[in-house]
Order: structure tokens, then C-alpha cells, then sequence
């Protein structure tokens, strides 16, 4: 099939733009379509089956009780299986809402709130379960925002799980609620691990995106979780951007229009 899609060069014969009829674009969306409404039938489908078979795991892992010979060798299995099937769940909620993202379908329920108190929950939660973490938090203003409180939150926790995932063994990291100007409210997260080089700061924002000298086998991750950041972010009419050095560590900032009071 002779593809009806053209380049047009300028004059060193880079190409400038590509031209095609109408019916091609045409075509090309409709087959897009079908490969978003695939995978969107693809993560709902895969949703309850995992979902449950996490559930049986849970009752599994509760009705292990004594310390037997035998519940010593399960346990570690099923603890392993346990964080598969999260990762599995992980990905299967980021394209489900990769695919909410593409077709416009992701609803925004806005409401009024403090962003610290947020920020604050969030890090309380980190702090947690991962008991080597140093977390310092600094507030530079109290700020009130008017948006999604739980996709806003998904941002932050994107960001604080990247900067625990790419810190190496000094897990330190420091989290500031600021004004970046007088109409906005910003939040940044700092680490002080590996960092990104020049070039790839402009990328890692795209879908799919990841680092590609980076280990796969250290650092587990499917490129989504920033590119959702940005969408969210965006459809809130803020910014999302990184400063880094490699080698040093990166700040992630995203910032948001401020709710007058
Ligand atoms: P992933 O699931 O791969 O972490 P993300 O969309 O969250 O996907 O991030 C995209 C890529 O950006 C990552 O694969 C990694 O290479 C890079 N990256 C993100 N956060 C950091 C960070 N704090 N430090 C260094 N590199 C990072």
C-alpha cells in the first residue's frame, strides 16, 4: 500500500513539514483511536484479575501465622509476589489514565484547599514506610490552591518516588512550598542523586520517556508517571519543570495559579 504522506524540504533539504491528504490523516487517527481504545480495554480487563489475586495474597500472607519451618520459605515468596503484582497494578492504573489523558476523558474535580497541609499528609505517609528516608520540609508560604486535590497529589507523590528511586543510597530530600511569583504557588522536590544531563532534562517529560543509560534492572519504571505530572499539571494552567546536574541531583518544580483567600 503506497503511503500518501509526503516531506517537504527546505532549501538544505531538511524536512520542513510533512503533507498528506486528508483521508490519510484521516486514516492515521482512526488507527490511533483503535490503539488507545485497545489499550484502554486492555488495562480495564487486566484491572480486576490482579486486583483480586492481590487480595488473595493479602489473605494468604494473614493466615501464614506461626513461625513454622514451613511459613519461614512461603513468606519471602509470597512478599515477592506481593510486590509484582503492585507493580503490575502500578502500570495498570498509569495507562489507564495515560489513555483517561489522550481521549480528554480525564474529569478535574476542583476544590479549595492548602496546598502545604497536602504536601505535609504525603510526606507523613513516605516517611512511613520507607524508614530511611530524610525528608525536610520548608514552607515559604501558606498557599491555597483551587484543584484536583488527588491528581495533584498523584503529581507530588510521583515526584517524591522518583527522587527516593534515582537518589542512590542518600535518601535526603528536600521538599519547599514557595511563591515563584505573586499569582503562583510552586513546589519542589530536591534530591541529591544521580541528576539528568542538559539534554535529556528536555525529554524526560515525554511519554514514555526514560533515561536510556540508566540500568532498567536498578531502576524499575515504565516512563509514564512524569508525562502524566505534566498533563495534570498543565490542565491546572501551571508549569513543571526540572533543574539538575548530573552526578549532583535535580529539583522538580511544578507550580500552580494561587486561590486568592
Ligand atoms: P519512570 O517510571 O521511568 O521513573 P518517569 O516518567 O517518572 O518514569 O520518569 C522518566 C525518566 O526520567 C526516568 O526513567 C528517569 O530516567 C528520569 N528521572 C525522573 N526523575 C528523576 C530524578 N529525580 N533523578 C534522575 N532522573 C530522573
Amino acid at each position: 500500500h503506497l503511503c500518501q504522506i509526503a516531506p517537504l524540504k527546505d532549501q538544505e533539504g531538511n524536512v520542513e513539514y510533512w503533507i498528506s491528504s486528508a483521508i490519510e490523516i484521516q486514516k492515521m487517527k482512526e488507527e490511533e483511536k483503535r490503539k488507545e481504545d485497545f489499550l484502554k480495554l486492555v488495562s480495564h480487563e487486566l484491572k480486576t484479575p490482579v486486583t483480586s489475586i492481590k487480595g488473595y495474597i493479602q489473605l494468604l500472607q494473614s493466615m501464614l501465622g506461626e513461625e513454622t519451618e514451613e511459613n519461614k520459605v512461603v513468606k519471602p515468596y509470597l512478599n515477592r509476589i506481593e510486590g509484582q503484582i503492585e507493580r503490575l497494578i502500578r502500570l495498570i492504573s498509569e495507562m489507564l489514565d495515560l489513555s483517561r489523558i489522550e481521549q480528554n476523558e480525564m474529569e478535574l474535580k476542583l476544590e479549595k484547599f492548602l496546598l502545604n497541609d497536602l504536601v505535609e499528609e504525603i510526606i507523613e505517609d513516605f516517611s512511613y514506610t520507607n524508614k530511611n528516608l530524610r525528608v525536610e520540609l520548608n514552607h515559604y508560604c501558606e498557599c491555597n490552591v483551587s484543584a484536583d486535590k488527588d491528581r495533584i497529589g498523584q503529581v507530588i507523590v510521583n515526584l517524591i518516588t522518583n527522587a527516593i528511586k534515582y537518589s542512590g543510597d542518600d535518601k535526603r530530600i528536600e521538599v519547599r512550598v514557595f511563591h515563584p511569583d505573586r499569582n503562583h504557588v510552586g513546589v519542589g522536590v530536591k534530591d541529591f542523586g544521580i541528576g539528568i544531563s542538559d539534554k535529556d532534562k528536555k525529554l524526560v517529560f515525554n511519554r514514555f520517556f526514560r533515561v536510556p543509560s540508566q540500568n532498567e534492572e536498578t531502576y524499575s519504571g515504565f516512563g509514564i508517571g512524569l508525562y502524566l505530572s505534566k498533563q495534570i499539571i498543565h490542565r491546572h494552567h501551571g508549569e513543571i519543570f526540572v533543574n539538575s546536574e548530573p552526578g549532583k541531583g535535580s529539583e522538580f518544580i511544578f507550580t500552580l495559579p494561587l486561590e486568592q483567600n
